[in-house]
């Protein structure tokens, strides 16, 4: 039903007075994870004679007759109110959007009374996004630039609506620094092979530019993955839930996971990543497609020991298929298995790619294929104790090279897999690099250069009893003259972790590497062997002195 202007303009105060106009909410629901980072305001007029009227019926109105300020600012009232209420409960999301008229950024006071209204009920500037449609400037150019820049410095967040339904669209992206772009609904509507790419193409643009993306619209689950397979951060549509009264926003947050300060902050990170770049290691480089990558890609979140997947394209699925394994979730399962007793390449790359920050790469066979896997770090969060990487799975099939290639790699594995750990040290720089590691020794020992990482590990993972002899073995002070001394290599036993995290007797040995470049060890740790560890119980016991 429609309601006349007359019927609009005659009840609008009453209306603001008794509250019969009401900001209802529509959640936003971050891509990769599903949960609730935003929610929507929206204006609903509820009234006692018509039911609930459409803003369409009377917004319209309202910016003809100067009416809309008063709106717009009981709106962002009553949006701050919730918010407060929701941080009361404990159950906060931790931002809402508010829509502002164009007319409203012609007021003198607007900046002043949207901080008011904040401070007023001590809603922080960040809590609230600012939305505002591409015709905001024609208005005014230069006021609108004004008060942009106001919000801007007092830490508000401006996002741009309805994107790409008007005609100004990309000269705007060039003029103001938008935090966020929200895709207009036309692009869902149709749904075409063009208004796809269309929509790829506005992504990539906004990463391209450090600019967020949402897409509104969004109404089934295809819509959704295509959304999620190109990278955009946010969405907003009927497919997740339509605008809802606040009381039964509440009932809809009660059965979904909403985003915290700290994880808002790490996938917006992680949101800058391009999904569609053709050299996704060194973003900004290369030259660039719109459509899916054929590059084997996934995103995968890591945790202190546990690897999870939480995008992965089509050529890394099969990718994967490749390695025997039938899902991500088979996959995962085989690397966050700790008593795997296999060397797990992947999990041991991952560790390396979040501890150092550049791109890691390994290679490693399996049957007839040979693969790299390739990683690196995005984003990190100490708070959430979390990182972000991005990682390539490459196949090659056998071929001449690739076999020769092969065989080496097999052959290294095979060496490498008589030890548990094997490290090279530097102790010119005091640094160490892990080469191979089937424990679960924690790689942050290494993060602390090589001296405070031996006497870390020492801690951690050495027997309390064995801790002042393994110190006195790894004396970085005496270690070339012991070294050179003995036959170019120094070797005792030691009760350290082994992969159950149970003290079990294990072989050190530090050798010195002949190289001409700098000093250079290798540190391997081997299990000993049942008769070995007998004699070594023995002389712990009756002849501890031998043992060094
Ligand atoms: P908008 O800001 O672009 O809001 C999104 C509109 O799309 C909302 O319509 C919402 O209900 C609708 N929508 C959300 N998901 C879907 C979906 O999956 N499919 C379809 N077909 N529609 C979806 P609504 O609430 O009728 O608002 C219409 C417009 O009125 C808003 O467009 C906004 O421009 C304006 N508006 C609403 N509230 C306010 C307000 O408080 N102040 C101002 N100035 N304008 C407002
Ligand atoms: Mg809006
Ligand atoms: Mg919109």
């Amino acid at each position: 039903m429609t309601i006349s202007d007359q019927y609009v303009l005659d009840h609008f105060d009453e209306a603001i007075v008794k509250g019969y106009i009401k900001a209802y909410f529509q959640p936003i629901v971050r891509t990769l994870t599903e949960s609730v980072c935003c929610a929507e305001a929206l204006a609903r007029w509820e009234d006692p004679a018509h039911g609930l009227i459409s803003p369409v019926d009377f917004i319209p109105v309202l910016e003809r007759h100067d009416l809309i300020y008063r709106m717009d600012m009981a709106i962002l009232s009553q949006t701050c109110a919730f918010y407060q209420a929701l941080q009361d409960r404990g159950t906060g999301v931790h931002s809402f959007s508010v829509n502002f008229s164009r007319l409203d950024f012609t007021k003198p006071g607007f900046y002043g009374d949207v901080e008011g209204i904040l401070d007023a009920q001590g809603v922080p500037h960040e809590a609230i996004k600012i939305e505002v449609t591409e015709s905001v400037m024609f208005a005014d150019e230069e006021q609108f630039q004004k008060v942009f820049d106001m919000l801007k410095a007092a830490g508000f967040t401006v996002w741009i609506d309805d994107f790409g339904s008007g005609y100004s669209s990309l000269g705007l992206l060039q003029d103001y620094a938008f935090d966020l772009l929200k895709i207009d609904m036309l692009f869902m509507r149709d749904f075409t092979h063009r208004s796809r790419q269309l929509v790829a193409s506005i992504v990539k643009t906004s990463k391209a530019l450090g600019i967020l993306t949402l897409i509104e619209g969004v109404e089934t689950q295809a819509q959704a993955r295509f959304i999620k397979s190109i990278g955009c951060d946010a969405i907003q549509g009927f497919y997740y839930s339509k605008p809802l009264k606040p009381e039964d926003f509440l009932a809809f947050l009660s059965e979904r996971a909403v985003e915290s300060p700290d994880e808002k902050q790490y996938w917006n990170q992680v949101g800058r990543f391009d999904l569609l770049s053709l050299n996704p290691f060194d973003q900004g480089k290369a030259a660039s497609t719109v459509a899916q990558s054929d590059i084997p890609l996934a995103m995968i979140e890591c945790t202190w020991g546990r690897g999870d997947y939480v995008y992965a394209n089509d050529a890394y699925l099969a990718s994967i298929k490749s390695l025997g394994f039938d899902s991500i979730q088979a996959l995962e399962h085989f690397y966050n298995d700790k008593i795997s007793l296999h060397y797990n390449p992947m999990k041991n790359l991952l560790i390396e790619a979040v501890m150092k920050e550049t791109v890691q790469e390994v290679d490693y066979v399996s049957g007839d294929v040979f693969y790299k896997f390739r990683a690196k770090c995005i984003a990190k969060s100490k708070a959430l104790n979390k990182a972000m990487v991005i990682a390539t799975l490459n196949t090659f099939r056998e071929d001449a090279t690739v076999k020769n290639m092969s065989e080496l790699v097999q052959y290294s594995q095979a060496l490498y897999a008589s030890y548990e750990h094997v490290n090279l040290c530097f102790p010119d720089k005091n640094a160490s690099i892990r080469l191979f590691s089937k424990a679960n020794f924690q790689t942050a020992h290494q993060l602390l250069g090589l001296r405070d990482g031996i006497r870390s590990f020492a801690e951690k993972e050495v027997h309390p009893d064995d801790r002042e002899r393994y110190l006195r073995f790894f004396n970085m002070d005496t270690l070339d003259e012991r070294v050179s001394s003995n036959k170019g290599f120094i070797q005792q036993g030691f009760r350290i972790h082994d992969m159950n995290e149970v003290y079990a007797w294990h072989q050190v040995r530090i050798t010195l590497v002949p190289t001409v470049m700098e000093k250079m060890y290798i540190y391997t740790i081997q299990a000993m062997s049942d008769i070995s560890t007998r004699i070594a119980e023995l002389l712990i016991r009756e002849h501890p002195e031998m043992l060094e």
